[in-house]
Formats: C-alpha cells, sequence, structure tokens
C-alpha cells in the first residue's frame, strides 16, 4: 500500500463522502478496482478496514487542518 502525498488529481467539493455526504478528504483505491471517498471523520474510523483492502490511500486531511487553523476559531 502507498500513501500518496502528491496526488495527480485532488478531491474537490464535489467530492463526497460515500457514507454521509460531507465533503470527502480521502480517496481509497480498492486492490478490487474500486474506488471508495471518505471524509475526515468515517475515513479515520474505517482506517484499519480501509488499509486490509486500499491499494492506494489519497489523504487529504491535512488540508482539512490547515483550513481551520488559517481560519483561527480552533478551541
Ligand atoms: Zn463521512
Amino acid at each position: 500500500m502507498t500513501t500518496v502525498l502528491t496526488p495527480a488529481s485532488p478531491l474537490t467539493a464535489g467530492d463526497r463522502c460515500d457514507r454521509c455526504g460531507a465533503q470527502a478528504y480521502l480517496r481509497v483505491v480498492l486492490l478490487s478496482g474500486g474506488e471508495l471517498l471518505f471524509c475526515a471523520h468515517h475515513g479515520r474510523k474505517f482506517e484499519p478496514e480501509l488499509k486490509k483492502i486500499a491499494a492506494e490511500i489519497q489523504d487529504e486531511t491535512a488540508r482539512l487542518t490547515s483550513a481551520s487553523a488559517s481560519a483561527s476559531d480552533e478551541r
């Protein structure tokens, strides 16, 4: 499994979590060839399972952290 740090196709606001419909920050390419999208919340929740079935995990949750940091509203 490889974690991609410089993805060829970044996730956009149009990419939605398969579970809850929130904006997706993780793209999981499955060994079977499929693809799943998860928000940061569900990405973390399913990470142990995903690592078993993923060929590649594109993790853009760092963008989420920097976005909330720049909003300077962290509690
Ligand atoms: Zn979700």
